[in-house]
């Protein structure tokens, strides 16, 4: 069986690695296909500076379901990297070890093939007899004769281009993504103002940079919000009691097939009230003031632990949450509820809160709110704010808002997928990414139904897997992807 694996970062290498654990697959012949800079590593764990950690302690985070502490043992049997604090190692550290998977698997097996180009179209080819078997084309460089036929195509490439909110793409001084954060600062002078808009994970890996590596130049990072995440503490491990299996079943029967928003909302709640968790302080901690919100958190490492622990767990488990929700109930849960998970999950470790609080007291690195307008006049950025006519300039702009969710919002950067979009392959799904079965990750064609070989996993599945693309989480939907290929693959062989 010819077998695709387009994207060979996280989920890439990760279906790999399962793939190569069966006794079937001396059996697949499998191209992989990304750029010589991503493969085996992908983007946020690319080599990039040693500030940017993971955001698992180390020991919690690994490709190994069955072994969770295999990243970490990785990292102390080998001699090329090593640092002082273990603990939350550097991202790069974690591409390294899903690299070394790659690199062995390759030398051992040759029934891999790595090929370093990207996939620039796809299309499928369905004989007229009615069980013809669907066939993928997988092609690089725009080329038809570069064309390669598959039975089954993974599709894993990852997150889509980064937001444009107002329209800065390709004007001088303008980074228009913050990774490798290493590059961000390649044309900035010494006198030159910088700016970073957004003030989420990826505005801190750069501030990590900035702070570290020119520690003269003063920093401002604006979002509308002005809105650190949260900081972490010691997490325990939390089963969930009332947001179960069961009593989404019994409700679903109850309300026409899906759980009303505010049920599932009850449930929580009373998870809450059973792990203690003051749920109303806690969502309204916040002040405003970055340093008294930071040291807050750090002050109370061990009730903000069991709430983060029970957030994770949701997420973990939000497969089947999401998708028993109508989509008018998805909408109000991403303007109403969502805010308060993403502050509250893939929080920082406290040694960035620490550097950040002392950053900030120095007078180095300011963080605004109400950015409400950014334009370009004479090479220079004007910021201007909703609360006041003041207005702010900048010489750099490093764009750290986040990737794209919504397919209409893409242009020529993610032109893979616009191209497999238009030809109808993949679809859009209201609240982001591509349609698939949540159950088996596979792809739902407007053109052709439910694709049993095309299985999409990662960030273009976001609208329904919400909140579920950490790497542990994408581990899991490998597993049970690479199981529906050996099963169809015994049935066929
Ligand atoms: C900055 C950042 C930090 C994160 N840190 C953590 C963390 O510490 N812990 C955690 O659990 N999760 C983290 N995450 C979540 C993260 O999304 C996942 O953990 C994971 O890396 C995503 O894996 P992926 O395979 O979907 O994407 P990637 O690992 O990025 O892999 C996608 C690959 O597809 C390739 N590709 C794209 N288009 C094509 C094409 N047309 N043809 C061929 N190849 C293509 C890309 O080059 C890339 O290598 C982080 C995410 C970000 C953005």
């Amino acid at each position: 069986m010819r077998v695709a694996i387009i994207g060979m970062g996280t989920a890439g290498v990760s279906i790999l690695r399962q793939l190569e654990q069966h006794s079937y697959f001396k059996e697949l012949e499998i191209d992989v296909y990304d750029n010589a800079k991503n493969m085996g590593q992908g983007v946020p764990f690319q080599n990039d500076s040693s500030q940017l950690l993971i955001n698992l302690p180390s020991k919690d985070m690994s490709l190994n379901l069955n072994d969770q502490e295999e990243f970490y043992k990785w990292y102390e049997d080998q001699d090329e990297f090593k640092f002082d604090n273990a603990a939350y190692l550097p991202r790069f550290v974690f591409g390294h070890y899903m690299k070394s998977y790659l690199e062995r698997f390759s030398n051992q097996y040759d029934n891999i093939h790595i090929i370093t180009e990207k996939a620039t179209e796809m299309f499928l080819e369905k004989g007229f007899e009615k069980d013809a078997q669907i066939q993928y084309f997988v092609c690089t460089n725009h080329q038809h004769e570069a064309c390669r036929q598959y039975d089954y195509v993974f599709l894993t490439v990852g997150t889509m281009s980064y937001h444009d909110p107002y329209k800065l793409k390709g004007l001088k001084g303008f980074i228009k993504s913050p990774y490798p954060t290493y590059e961000t600062l390649n044309t900035v002078n010494g006198t030159d103002d910088i700016a970073v808009i957004g003030t989420g994970l990826s505005s801190l890996d750069v501030i990590r940079y900035v702070v570290k590596h020119h520690p003269n130049l003063p920093l401002t990072a604006v979002s509308r919000k002005g809105e650190l995440p949260s900081v972490r503490g010691e997490m325990p491990d939390i089963t969930l009691k009332y947001v179960t299996k069961d009593n989404f079943n019994n409700i679903i029967k109850s309300h026409f097939g899906v759980v009303p928003l505010e049920s599932a909302i009850h449930l929580f709640k009373q998870e809450c009230e059973e792990l203690n968790i003051p749920l109303e302080q806690l969502v309204h901690r916040r002040v405003g003031d970055p340093i008294k919100d930071l040291k807050y958190d750090l002050a109370h490492p061990e009730i903000l632990s069991v709430f983060q622990s029970l957030l994770e767990t949701i997420k973990e488990n939000m497969n089947w949450i999401w998708n028993s929700l109508s989509i008018e109930d998805q909408k109000i849960f991403m303007k109403e509820y969502m805010p308060i998970l993403k502050a509250n999950s893939n929080p920082m470790p406290p040694r960035t809160a620490r550097l950040l609080i002392e950053e900030i007291e120095n007078g180095h690195l300011i963080i605004k709110k109400d950015l409400a307008e950014v334009t370009q006049e004479n090479d220079t950025f004007i910021f201007k704010y909703n609360d006041d006519t003041k207005t702010e300039r900048y010489n750099v702009v490093i764009n750290a808002t986040g990737p794209r969710t919504q397919l209409k919002d893409l242009d020529e950067d993610d032109a893979f997928l616009i191209d497999i979009a238009n030809r109808q392959i993949v679809q859009a799904h209201p609240m982001g990414g591509i349609q698939i079965v949540p159950e088996t990750n596979q792809v739902i064609s407007p053109r052709y139904g439910t694709l049993p070989h095309l299985i999409a996993i990662g960030q273009i599945t976001n609208g329904i897997n919400q909140a579920r693309n950490g790497v542990n989480m994408i581990v899991r939907q490998s597993v049970q992807a690479v199981e529906s290929l050996y099963e169809y693959h015994a049935e066929n062989r």
